[in-house]
């Protein structure tokens, strides 16, 4: 059985004091979940986060990494960073970052395997535009966003990995991919894992869906056999709402 992972992706939201006030409202809110809770703040309020977090089940995740280890890369945070502040997740390729910074499959690939090997679980986004969607090459462009994230990584690591299915055009547009849609192409991505590393890897990964899942259709999603968790935008930014999806 793979354990439910419900992860808050704030985006460029939240100064320091702002997410302080946030994660306070929401500790007691999701102390007793059932599923993996995890917030990525922006980085800049990593290390203000993680005294606050550190003994509850909230676990602290980062917005990307880099795949070097340090040096000249104006910017950019790497791993070693991350790890020092107690950041036990990464969201690697999020189609906002694929869109307006240029990142690319191959360099999705390469934070990803950094990020493994720092012992950072990446959540790695796919997902399609509606233009791909309306021209019936969704499965197409998971597949091969999928083959290319896991390029060279074992199966032992593979398992560690988190993909995040998330159709663009239902990212912050309060647009919600149906349960059954967001459950085939869920198991598209599967069956992919699966064709790589064998049936028993691809049992393991845990697959989430993302995009305007909210309070409302949180549980519809969530009874989905192949759905195994959320990567929450807007409703993550108010501790009530994300406290209702993580309680699905
Ligand atoms: C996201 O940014 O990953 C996301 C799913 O956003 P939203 O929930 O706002 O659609």
């Amino acid at each position: 059985m793979r354990k439910a992972i419900i992860a808050g992706n704030w985006k460029m939201n939240m100064t320091p004091e702002q997410a302080k006030t946030l994660v306070r409202e929401l500790i007691p809110l999701v102390k007793d979940a059932q599923c993996d809770v995890v917030i990525c703040p922006p980085f800049v309020d990593l290390a203000v986060v993680q005294p606050l977090v550190e003994g509850t089940n909230i676990r602290l995740g980062a917005q990307n990494v880099h795949w070097a280890q340090k040096g000249a890369f104006t910017g950019e945070i790497s791993a070693d960073m991350l790890k020092e502040l107690g950041v036990m997740y990464a969201i690697i390729g999020h189609s906002e970052r694929r869109q307006y910074f240029g990142e690319t499959d191959e360099n999705v690939n390469k934070r990803t395997v950094a990020a493994l090997a720092a012992g950072i679980t990446p959540i790695v986004c796919v997902g399609e535009t509606l233009e791909q969607r309306e021209a019936g090459v969704t499965g197409e462009i998971v597949r091969s966003q999928t083959l290319a994230l896991f390029k060279g990584i074992d199966a032992s690591d593979a398992a560690r990995v988190v993909v995040a299915y998330e159709p663009i055009w239902a990212i912050g547009t309060g647009k919600t991919a149906t349960k059954e849609d967001a459950n085939d192409t869920i198991a598209v991505i599967r069956s992919v894992i699966e064709g790589i590393y064998g049936k028993e890897t691809a049992e393991k990964v845990r697959i989430q869906y993302g995009g305007s899942m909210n309070p409302k259709n949180a549980s519809e999603l969530m009874s989905m056999p192949q759905i195994d968790g959320g990567l929450i935008g807007g409703a993550s930014l108010k501790a009530e709402d994300f406290a209702q999806v993580v309680h699905y």
